[in-house]
């Protein structure tokens, strides 16, 4: 224990969200060393709470958000090639009519209500073809198809709709599986050398000279400890300020505005693979997604959330909102009843002084503070999407530090269980099904949808289903969960089924209770070295 307090590490990383766990993995793979500690699961905040799109985000190109926009779009396929079983290509349909009228404030509908007065509360269709013509070039598309017109009377898209829905745009984005996406970056993490602490808070960070002195504590145990660091990134998301001001007490003035988004997922409300872009009346959009097979998620929205320890939930009135809104496009109205889930983030966004939650700008902001001595850097904004790239842009500013850290690398290397063709996931389920007797087809698929070619280091040499040991239901059996506790940082039954999978959605009460019960048997405290 001594020996581990008097180490000094390069980089200590407060934060467990997607930023902190690609900035690990890219500074690991770049040699520094690495801790990281999370104060609760990996990805239990905003980063398990998103709309799990890898999108330009289409609703940008109105902010001329040109930037975030090319970049996002890039990277689009950058992510989907190095982890092809958490994230797939999706095709969305954005229904239109022509007598929609929007409530917007936005630069373009501003612009377009100066210049040609009669479009004022318009989006204009020539205005849609033209964002979706610079969403198809912007950004070097490669694998994904571009933009196509639908006559919805003549399409399966167009069944569950309004009849006053004729026309419809559909265009190109990507799915990802966002809780996984983090938990995979700590791993190659862990594997490249980096230390991962979860349940683990930091209580404070006092600069020593050239050193920070970190002070941590166990949730479990509540075991203190203090680790030396030459430099901190507080990848805090929605607790960057609060960091800022009361973990680290530095006197920076810059700001986060802290934006609640929810969901809602409702039972399956249609039959097919596409995903509908919805526009509203108030200016916004939201998004109906066809999710686990037997759901629709719906959202998202946009409030403005006063304090990051206030845990966000999907209000009523946010329920009602989203149903009203998916109704005013689907001929069967969608009720408060038929709503199974509901789950609700906090957007940790640089403070751009924009007037509303929703022009608050998406694009990341990175801010080094070396004034007192030894440097942090602290991370505001970002998006998913563009994790990877914000690693990188991180790792230019902490290599000022570390004058010989080499170059960027992580474009093009697979994620764990991502070593494989983006269009290789039938052929997997297929060997998958093939070779182990006892699996059906959903059950392969869940599990090459989670894990890729590592699907098979869980099964190992099961003959039957009884070789996987315990069944705790919906295909989850004690092979799994000993992967997840031994492997993946999972500590709690809740850890398992709303992160490392969404299980939640199928298990009943007791099936919940065993899981728990046997995580608190089996899931192990990180070891001290
Ligand atoms: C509703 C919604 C929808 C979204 N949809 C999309 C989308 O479709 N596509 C997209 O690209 N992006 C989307 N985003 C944005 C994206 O989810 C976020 O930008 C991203 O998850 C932020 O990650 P993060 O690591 O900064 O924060 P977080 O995931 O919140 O991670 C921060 C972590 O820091 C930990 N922490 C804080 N304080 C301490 C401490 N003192 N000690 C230890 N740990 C601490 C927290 O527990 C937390 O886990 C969406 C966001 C929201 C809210």
């Amino acid at each position: 224990m001594q020996a581990q307090q008097d180490q000094i590490t390069d980089l200590f990383i407060i934060g467990g969200g997607i930023n902190g766990c690609g900035i690990a993995r890219d500074a690991a793979g770049r040699g520094l060393t690495v801790v990281l500690a999370e104060m609760n699961d990996l990805a239990s905040a905003t980063s398990s709470a998103s709309t799990k799109l890898f999108h330009g985000g289409l609703r940008y190109l109105e902010y001329f958000e040109f930037r975030l926009v090319r970049e996002a779009l890039i990277e689009r396929e950058t992510l989907l090639q190095a982890m092809p079983h958490i994230s797939w290509p999706m095709r969305f349909v954005l229904p239109y009519h022509a007598d929609m009228r929007f409530d917007a404030e936005t630069p373009t509908s501003r612009l377009l209500s100066t210049v040609m007065p009669w479009m004022r509360g318009r989006r204009p269709a020539w205005l849609i073809r033209l964002g979706l013509f610079l969403y198809d070039n912007l950004g070097g598309r490669k694998i994904l198809p571009g933009t196509a017109s639908l006559s919805l009377r003549d399409v399966p898209e167009g069944a569950p709709l309004q009849n006053k829905f004729e026309t419809a745009y559909e265009y190109s984005d990507c799915w990802v599986e966002d809780s996984r996406l983090v938990v995979l970056n700590a791993r190659d993490a862990e594997a490249r050398g980096a230390r991962i602490m979860v349940q683990t808070e930091v209580l404070s960070a006092e600069r020593d000279g050239d050193l920070w002195r970190v002070t941590t504590r166990d949730r479990s145990s509540g075991e203190t400890r203090v680790i030396k660091a030459k430099m901190l990134v507080n990848a805090g998301g929605p607790w960057v300020g609060d960091i800022i001001h009361t973990k680290i007490r530095s006197n920076s003035r810059e700001g986060v505005r802290l934006v609640r988004g929810s969901h809602i997922v409702t039972r399956k409300l249609f039959d097919h693979d596409k995903c509908y872009f919805f526009q509203g009346e108030d200016g916004r959009i939201i998004f109906a997604i066809p999710y686990e097979q037997d759901f629709t998620l719906i959202g998202t929205t946009d409030q403005d959330h006063p304090d990051p320890d206030q845990r966000p939930e999907c209000t009523e009135a946010e329920q009602e909102y989203l149903c009203a809104f998916a109704s005013r496009y689907f001929e069967r109205p969608v009720t408060r009843e038929d709503i199974v889930w509901t789950y609700s983030g906090v957007r940790p966004l640089y403070d751009d002084g924009a007037s509303s939650a929703t022009a608050a700008t998406r694009d990341y902001t990175l801010k080094v503070d070396a004034d007192g001595g030894a440097p942090v850097l602290n991370v505001f904004g970002g998006k998913i999407t563009t994790y990877r790239r914000l690693a990188e842009s991180a790792l230019d500013k902490i290599a000022k530090h570390f004058p010989d850290v080499p170059g960027p690398w992580t474009a093009g290397v697979a994620l764990p269980g991502g070593d494989f063709p983006v269009d290789g996931v039938q052929d997997l389920i297929d060997r998958l099904v093939s070779d182990y007797g006892f699996l059906d087809a959903a059950w392969a698929g869940r599990l090459v949808r989670a894990y890729g070619t590592e699907a098979r280091n869980i099964l190992v040499d099961a003959k039957e289903t009884g070789d996987l040991g315990e069944d705790f239901g919906a295909t989850l059996t004690e092979a799994e969960l000993t992967w997840l506790a031994d492997k993946e940082f999972a500590r709690t039954a809740q850890d398992v089924i709303w992160r490392r999978n969404k299980l939640g959605l199928r298990l009943n009460e007791d099936q919940v209770a065993r899981i728990d019960r046997w995580m608190a048997d089996h899931a192990q405290p990180e070891k001290v070295a």
